[in-house]
């Protein structure tokens, strides 16, 4: 019986035939925790009475959520961090170089690879063909001595994609439609496993967007082959070597089979305060906001800069509009200032925050006010997310996050691309 790409990873990390519902005990290639969650593994790790790390060279600690700290306590928390790495030799992220999923694109995943991570949109990492999923901190920093973990192989749902996407519609809107068709809790811990035509032509930026918000549908893991998309991506970070193709089997067992054609998908939103309370972008034009976040490590790539900057270029935000923009890892800010895009979002109005998390949890650098509303490029809109439970928040592409802010009410990216 043929495998998923679930079944063929979980099957050579473990050693074993591995088939959905078994349990297996896989090596684990990367564990990671951030600085929210980072703390309680550590403490975890110390109270386990392990003495060091399995593999001190791929464990990485990131000062991300809070970066840099906007109080004492969370400073603490990076102290406790910055010694930890210092005493175990696990490696260690500052503040500033961007949001740990996005740097776990850039420099570490490998497609094939189990990665673990104290947060959930550990997923992401399924974009280049890695088995990579949250858990707890006590789980990851069991994770972090032994250096495996065990897992019950998910069952898969394949999400067969065609067409190429129009003018205006994105990543972002295709995962949001997704998650909207099949519930927040349509894919629990299954593996949403992409692939068709549309994937084989989609770059890892648009793959990492979909596996990150995987988890939204519930999913354990969102993952899509490797192939020469990844390997030109693997290639342009100087890690071509990392590369090697990832692929379910001719024959592999879905547990059910979801087809998508691009060409007939629209902009997309979700609505407060579920992510799965979707609409077409055009039902709700005119609905206003008081602030647009371009950013996050689902939507804060160079390729999402530029879309956005492309908008607003020699324009000008709305009156009343705060747009903020907080791009994913230091070397996207670094290419976004060559690029001019940059330029042209702080001439439009944009506030450019440092690399890391920014609003997005709600800790600082753009918490919303009592009533407000923001369209986020982000990927959770629960009540309180942004910090404030009085306030709304809707989900949408950088395309349309840009029209937002030019018009200060949601609006059609597809009317002024
Ligand atoms: Fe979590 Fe938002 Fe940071 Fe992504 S950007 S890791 S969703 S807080």
């Amino acid at each position: 019986m043929g495998k998923t790409i679930a079944e063929k990873i979980l099957s050579v990390k473990s050693g074993t035939d591995a088939h959905a519902g078994d349990i297996v005990i896989a090596a684990v290639d990367l564990a990671f925790v951030q600085d929210t969650t980072g703390p309680l593994t550590v403490r975890q790790f110390q109270a386990s009475s392990f003495k060091k790390l399995a593999h001190p060279e791929k464990t990485i600690l990131f000062i991300d959520h809070a970066a840099p700290s906007p109080n004492s306590a969370l400073s603490n928390d990076h102290l406790l961090l910055r010694d930890f790495a210092r005493q175990t030799g696990a490696v260690l992220s500052e503040a500033g170089e961007g949001v740990c999923h996005q740097l776990v694109a850039e420099k570490y995943a490998r497609p094939g690879d189990v990665i673990v991570g104290a947060d959930s949109h550990t997923v992401t990492a399924g974009g280049l063909g890695a088995f990579a999923t949250g858990m707890g901190s006590s789980d990851v920093a069991v994770a972090m001595g032994l250096g495996k973990t065990w897992f019950r192989v998910p069952e898969t749902i394949k999400v067969e994609v065609a067409g190429r996407f129009p003018k205006g519609v994105f990543a972002k809107d295709l995962i949001l439609h997704l998650i909207g068709q099949i519930g927040a809790d349509g894919a629990s811990y299954k593996s949403l496993e992409f692939g068709g035509a549309g994937v084989d032509r989609m770059p890892v930026s648009e793959r990492l967007t979909i596996a990150n918000m995987a988890v939204e549908a519930g999913a354990k893991v969102g993952l899509f082959p490797a192939n020469e998309k990844t390997k030109a991506y693997l290639a342009a970070q100087g890690r071509e070597g990392d590369y090697q193709p990832v692929a379910p089997d001719a024959d592999a067992v879905y547990e059910k089979i979801i087809k998508i054609n691009l060409g007939k998908l629209e902009p997309t939103v979700s609505q407060p305060h579920t992510v799965d309370h979707t609409a077409a972008v055009a039902n709700l034009k005119g609905t206003k906001v008081q602030q647009v976040v371009i950013g996050t490590c689902t939507n804060g790539r160079l390729e999402d800069l530029k879309v956005a900057a492309g908008i607003l270029k020699g324009k000008k935000v709305a009156r009343g509009i705060r747009l903020v923009v907080g791009p994913a890892s230091r070397s996207i800010l670094l290419r976004a200032m060559k690029a001019g895009y940059i330029q042209s979002l702080v001439e439009s109005g944009a506030i450019i925050l440092p690399p890391g998390c920014g609003p997005c949890l709600g800790l600082h650098q753009g918490v919303l006010g009592d009533a407000e509303s923001c369209l986020s490029t982000a990927n959770r809109n629960f009540q309180g997310r942004m910090g404030n439970p009085k306030s709304f928040i809707y989900l949408a592409s950088a395309a349309t996050a840009a029209a937002t802010a030019l018009a200060g009410e949601i609006a059609d990216p597809r009317e002024v691309m």
